[in-house]
């Protein structure tokens, strides 16, 4: 493929790869990931992934999408994708389980890497570049800057049971974190907005909608919190978008860089 001066790990048959394939630009696969997709017999990818990159896969690699679109899917179909990265390792496959930007930030790479683990599937796992850095980055906007926030939080803002995230105290969250980055974040959208407020966030800050980042048809809004949903609405956003809350917003009117080709 290319002229590299170092061997790729062999892809074993009888083996599962979770691999990350990035916001959406083929340019931020890793290399491990195009060797996956150049050696694997089943890909079974993501929604989200897009098809450009699917169509790296091998001639006569069997491709089959499995999984989810913007945060929606229900627990039976993730036992279903489990399940099947199993059945078809214990046939001898070379299984690719490739997913949108980093397996194992908010997308359920952990518990198939934990149900692979459990049935002694020998894995590998290719990290990705996340949506909530690169994707962001894409739009013009650094998740840190020296002159505006020293830490950033990533959150998800849909639970393991649907509903808004519940496992950690918001109000820590909005004082702790001068950058917030939500995935999943527009099903909940009024309540975590209220939640910030009420925990002292200011109406006035700037908040950036980021729809999908990084591929041809990457749309992005800027708006305020207390403005956030009405937005939304009236822009008629949906998933996948990433909700960027900080200050880092305004470097946007600088840094916008890129044109999708
Ligand atoms: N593992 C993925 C996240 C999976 S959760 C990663 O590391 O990026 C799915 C959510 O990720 C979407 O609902 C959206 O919030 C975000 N997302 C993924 N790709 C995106 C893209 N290209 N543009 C905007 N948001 C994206």
């Amino acid at each position: 493929m290319f002229d590299l001066p170092f061997d790729f790990p062999p892809f074993e048959a009888g083996s599962v790869w979770l691999v990350g394939a990035g916001p959406g630009d083929p340019g931020l696969l890793s290399l491990l990931a195009l060797h996956a997709l150049r050696n694997a017999d089943h890909v079974i990818h993501d929604a989200l992934v897009d098809s450009r990159i699917v169509a790296l896969a091998r001639p006569g690699a069997v491709t089959e999408a499995m999984g989810k679109r913007g945060g929606q899917q229900s627990s039976s179909r993730q036992a279903d994708i489990t399940e099947r990265l199993i059945e078809l390792a214990k046939q001898g496959s070379r299984v690719l389980r490739l997913k949108g930007g980093d397996p194992f930030v908010f997308g359920r790479g952990p518990e198939e890497a934990l149900a692979l683990a459990a049935a002694h599937i020998p894995f590998r796992v290719v990290p990705g570049i996340t949506a909530g850095i690169g994707g962001l980055a894409y739009a013009g906007i650094p998740v840190t800057s020296r002159d505006t926030n020293a830490a950033v939080a990533f959150v998800t803002g849909h639970g393991a049971d649907g509903d808004i995230p519940d496992g950690f105290d918001w109000d820590a969250l909005a004082r702790g974190a001068p950058v917030l980055v939500f995935y999943m974040g527009l099903k909940h959208l009024e309540r975590m907005v209220a939640r910030l407020l009420a925990a002292g966030r200011k109406p006035a800050e700037p908040v950036a909608v980021v729809c999908d980042a990084a591929t041809p048809r990457q749309k992005v809004v800027e708006t305020t919190l207390a403005d956030l949903a009405a937005t939304v609405a009236v822009a008629g956003l949906v998933p996948p978008a990433l909700l960027v809350v900080g200050e880092v917003v305004g470097l946007r009117s600088r840094l916008d860089w890129w044109r999708p080709e």
